[in-house]
């Protein structure tokens, strides 16, 4: 995928990488997202991306009927979700969740990341084991 925004670029290579990471303030040591020069809950510069567990739980979604984007017209319904992380207190990340029915979808279930294998590909997340076999 083509980066435009330089900020974002590490987040999306280490995706390639098959991690998750956020920014996290070495002054105050909260997470925010999205990259940004300053640390929005301090104010003050300085801070790293820290890698974080990927495993996560959805914390609100939506799911996309119509076509505003003519280019997944296929893949229409689609889910739309906030993902919230145990490692990353603060962050919602917002991502598509993919395999997944889009009526058994959730708030609170957890989810996996379906990392990309090339530069084209996005991160997005489904539905992790144990809460696609439950009823
Ligand atoms: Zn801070």
């Amino acid at each position: 995928m083509t980066v435009s925004r330089p900020e974002f670029a590490p987040f999306f290579e280490h995706a390639r990488q098959g991690r998750l990471s956020f920014p996290k303030c070495g002054s105050c040591g909260r997470f925010h997202w999205y990259p940004m020069p300053r640390c929005p809950h301090c104010r003050k510069a300085g801070w790293h991306w820290q890698q974080v567990s990927a495993a996560g739980e959805i914390y609100s979604f939506t799911i996309v009927r119509h076509p505003f984007d003519p280019n997944r017209r296929d893949a229409l319904p689609y889910v739309v979700a906030l993902i919230a992380f145990a490692d990353a207190p603060g962050i919602h990340l917002v991502t598509n969740i993919v395999d997944a029915d889009a009526s058994a979808v959730r708030v609170g279930q957890r989810v996996e990341p379906v990392f990309p294998h090339d530069a084209d590909g996005l991160l997005s997340f489904r539905l992790s084991s144990a809460d696609r076999s439950a009823p």
